[in-house]
């Protein structure tokens, strides 16, 4: 027998528990991790304070997995590798590795899968949010191919950000980005600091950032002034007009921003994107 371990479960809005469930058993090309950090994404907000969104009920289980609620929830994970499992070679895996995760579920069997873009998938979901685990348990039993190892000298408390940090980077190459243009991000909460994060480490030499929260503000300014050879300005749209604002100081004829990113997502933080950006612009 398998075992049992504890695990955060969601069963409805505003009703999370901590549960004593089965241990996963290790399918074939399947890699047993043991989540050491997860974070706490604005979808689980969502789904707790408003849900359920996205996790499957009874009348709608999930079309991949078939799961429905209660399940294990936390998406944005890294541990240690604790088993491998049948027909996994220990070469790029090994036990006692540390690793991030990356969540997505796919069939690897549909026109976008064999294409080469799992995260399109016609039946994708995540995991820690559609069934078959998540990152607040004890174990969870993932596909080899979405399991990756992290550098020694980065632990697993920062590899729990690769998730989020890749979907700026995501964004960036999404938006085709290139180093010389200059860039508008609405809202610094964890995306737009990914955003933030990878414009930098592109290049990029002026990011102007749209924030009204002091305390995401603070964040911007250091992560600024860790790089002094960026021009970062922030922007507090309940104090000054972002769209007037960043036409200015984008130069060359009060153009505006060649990219913007929104990363608020609100009806506001869209106006202030299509207002500032620059005629032919991206985002
Ligand atoms: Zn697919």
């Amino acid at each position: 027998m398998a075992g049992s371990m504890k695990a955060l479960r969601y069963h409805g809005q505003k009703d999370l528990r901590v549960d004593s469930v089965p241990i996963p058993e290790l399918q074939s090309g399947q890699v047993k991790v043991k989540p050491e950090w997860c974070g706490i994404c604005g979808t689980d907000l969502h789904e707790y304070i408003a849900g359920p969104i996205l996790i499957p009920t009874a009348e709608k289980p999930h079309r991949l997995t078939g799961c429905s609620l209660p399940l294990i929830i936390g998406h944005e994970f890294a541990g240690e590798i604790v088993e491998l499992g049948p027909g996994v070679e220990p070469r790029r895996l090994k036990v006692g590795m540390k690793v991030c995760i990356e969540p997505t579920l796919f069939d690897d069997n549909c026109p976008p899968c064999l294409d080469r873009r799992r995260n399109c998938c016609d039946k994708g979901g995540f995991f820690g949010l559609s069934g078959w685990g998540g990152g607040f348990s004890e174990y969870a039993c993932l596909k080899e191919k979405v399991v990756h190892p992290l550098p020694d000298n980065v632990p697993t408390h920062i590899g729990a950000l690769v998730e989020p940090l890749s979907v700026g980077w995501h964004a960036l190459k999404a938006s085709d980005h290139s180093p010389e243009q200059s860039a508008l991000i609405v809202g610094a909460g964890p995306i737009g600091l990914a955003v933030l994060l990878c414009l930098i480490a592109r290049g990029c030499r002026q990011i102007l950032i749209s924030e009204v929260s002091p305390q995401r503000i603070k964040h911007a300014l250091d992560i600024a002034a860790a790089c002094p050879e960026v021009e970062v300005i922030v922007l507090d749209p309940s104090k000054s007009d972002v769209v007037a604002k960043s036409k200015q100081l984008c130069s060359e004829g009060n153009q505006g921003p060649n990219v913007v990113y929104d990363c608020a997502g609100v009806q506001q933080s869209i106006e202030t994107a299509i207002g500032a950006v620059r005629k032919g612009g991206t985002g």
